[in-house]
């Protein structure tokens, strides 16, 4: 293997895969080979999960201003880099420069969030009901984590995920989705220049159903959080209920904003354009269904059309693009099958939808966007991860806060109303993870918990403070004096 190939790094060595390798080619440029990336096998994920195990005994040893220092210069670097490395996501990814350049930055955010997190791990004490008898409770390392994440987000949600982790004294073991090796590997080599215990952090690249399988099936491995599609997380969650894993998921949804009468008009139009199309629709906190109501119906279409036409597809390392490529042939045929299934069930497509060509072989297609469609069309049900939008028109924000509700999955849920009286109720009965009064579905803080319901998500929340129900496991102790 040339050494053109970047490795993985296991137990604090970069070593070859014995899988050989793969290339990684930008969805936005065929031509553009971003790099080789190296392939572990089954063999090798065992090794990084017994690296892991020695080293996480020797980081959770470690005293809490070294784990503070490491968590911080991670932090820096990836904001110091944030162009060079938002580039080379833009480019394996598909999304745009200034995406690009924002997700690095953000995930240096949640790098520093957790520097401070270290320093306020407080255990809590109590009486014991037996006389002379004090009681202490504290948080331990989980132990080593098994950490899988999907293309969309590469950088962010490995950041999200690894922060905490490292913060909370655990070792890690990390599968990053195979079509973006590129921004893992770039975050895994800047933790490997930081004062860590050799096999605290690993890194093996490789295909879901080998290294992912081998990582969901595996006793050494103490806790598992996985982000993908709903159905690799029903087989993650089987697989380490079998072992006793504890497990943690976030998957897709099925996001909806509502209209009412008297949003403002302007507002609504940049929260639904934001929120459909930005990332190419390829956000699990996408709003893909915008439940409209009678009176401002067709006005908002007739504005959403409007300033569309005004969105810029193209190059993400164009200036001037809003909405980059989509982010490979499966994703683009899934697109197209989306597209074509809203017509069938009677779906009328108002804009977009176009596939365009572009002076270089990629995959680009104009945001679309259906009106006379229903909640129950395959179309408002399935998550597409498409940049298409469908609007369903209501009477009245009781039927749009009762169709925003029916549907299985419950990350998000937006309304743009001036009215504090539907603001409130909806705050408090949209049955999502998170609730967005005019503003955009998609687009979260890093200090906050994220998450959603039903089949969105499972287990503890992830990152704020709720991190540490995951990454740790309490301890009561018993002391007489
Ligand atoms: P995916 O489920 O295909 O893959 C996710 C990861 O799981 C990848 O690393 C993949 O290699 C791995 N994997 C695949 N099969 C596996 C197996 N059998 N065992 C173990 N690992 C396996 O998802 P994707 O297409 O990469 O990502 C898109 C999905 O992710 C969408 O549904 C999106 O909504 C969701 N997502 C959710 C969030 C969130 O926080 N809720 C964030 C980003 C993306």
């Amino acid at each position: 293997m040339s050494d053109s190939v970047f490795r993985n790094y296991i137990a604090g060595e970069w070593v070859e895969g014995n899988n050989g390798s793969v290339a990684n080619i930008s969805p936005a440029d065929t031509s553009d080979v971003i790099g080789h990336y190296a392939q572990a096998d089954r063999a090798q994920t065992e090794e990084a999960i017994a690296a892991a195990q020695k080293g996480q005994e020797q980081w959770q040893k470690s005293g809490l201003e070294q784990r503070y220092s490491v968590l911080m210069s991670i932090g820096d670097e990836l904001i110091a880099r944030k162009d060079e490395l938002g580039e080379i996501l833009a480019r394996e990814e598909g999304k745009t420069r200034a995406e690009g350049i924002g997700e690095t930055y953000r995930s240096g955010q949640f790098f520093h969030y957790y520097a401070a997190e270290v320093l306020r791990q407080m255990g809590e004490t109590a009486d014991s009901v037996r006389p002379g008898i004090e009681i202490e409770t504290r948080r331990e390392p989980v132990g080593v984590v098994g950490i899988i994440t999907p293309w969309n987000f590469p950088t962010a949600t490995g950041a999200w995920k690894i922060a905490p982790a490292l913060a909370f004294g655990n070792a890690i073991v990390w599968k990053p989705a195979n079509q973006v090796p590129a921004s893992a590997w770039a975050l895994t080599e800047i933790i490997s220049r930081q004062n860590l215990p050799a096999g605290t952090m690993n890194l093996v690249m490789g295909p879901g159903a080998e290294v992912g399988d081998v990582l969901i099936n595996s006793r050494g491995i103490n806790a598992l959080t996985f982000t993908g599609s709903l159905e690799t997380g029903r087989k993650v969650a089987a697989a380490t209920a079998v072992n006793l894993v504890k497990c943690q998921l976030e998957m897709g949804s099925k996001n909806a904003l509502i209209v009412l009468d008297d949003a403002d008009l302007e507002n609504a139009v940049e929260c639904a354009v934001g929120g459909a199309y930005g990332g190419t629709g390829q956000k699990c906190t996408a709003s893909s269904r915008l439940i409209v109501t009678e009176g401002i119906h067709d006005q908002f279409v007739d504005a959403m059309v409007e300033r569309m036409q005004k969105l810029v597809v193209g190059h993400p390392l164009k200036e001037g693009v809003h909405i980059g490529a989509v982010a490979d042939a499966r994703q683009m045929e899934q697109n197209l099958k989306y597209l074509e299934l809203a017509k069938k069930e009677g779906g009328n497509l108002v804009c977009g939808g176009e596939v365009l060509n572009e002076d270089v072989e990629g995959y680009y297609m104009r945001p679309a966007l259906f009106t006379e469609t229903t909640n129950q069309m395959t179309i408002n049900r399935e998550e597409a991860f498409a940049p298409i939008a469908c609007v369903i028109k209501v009477k009245d924000y009781d039927e749009a806060l009762a169709t925003l509700n029916d549907t299985n999955f419950g990350l998000t849920g937006g309304i743009c109303t001036q009215s504090l009286k539907y603001a409130s109720d909806f705050k408090r009965n949209a049955k999502t993870g998170c609730v967005m009064v005019n503003l955009p579905t998609a687009g979260t803080d890093y200090h906050v918990p994220f998450g959603g319901r039903k089949d969105s998500s499972f287990g503890p929340r992830e990152q704020g403070t709720y991190a540490k129900e995951f990454y740790t496991v309490v301890k009561t102790a018993y002391v007489s004096a």
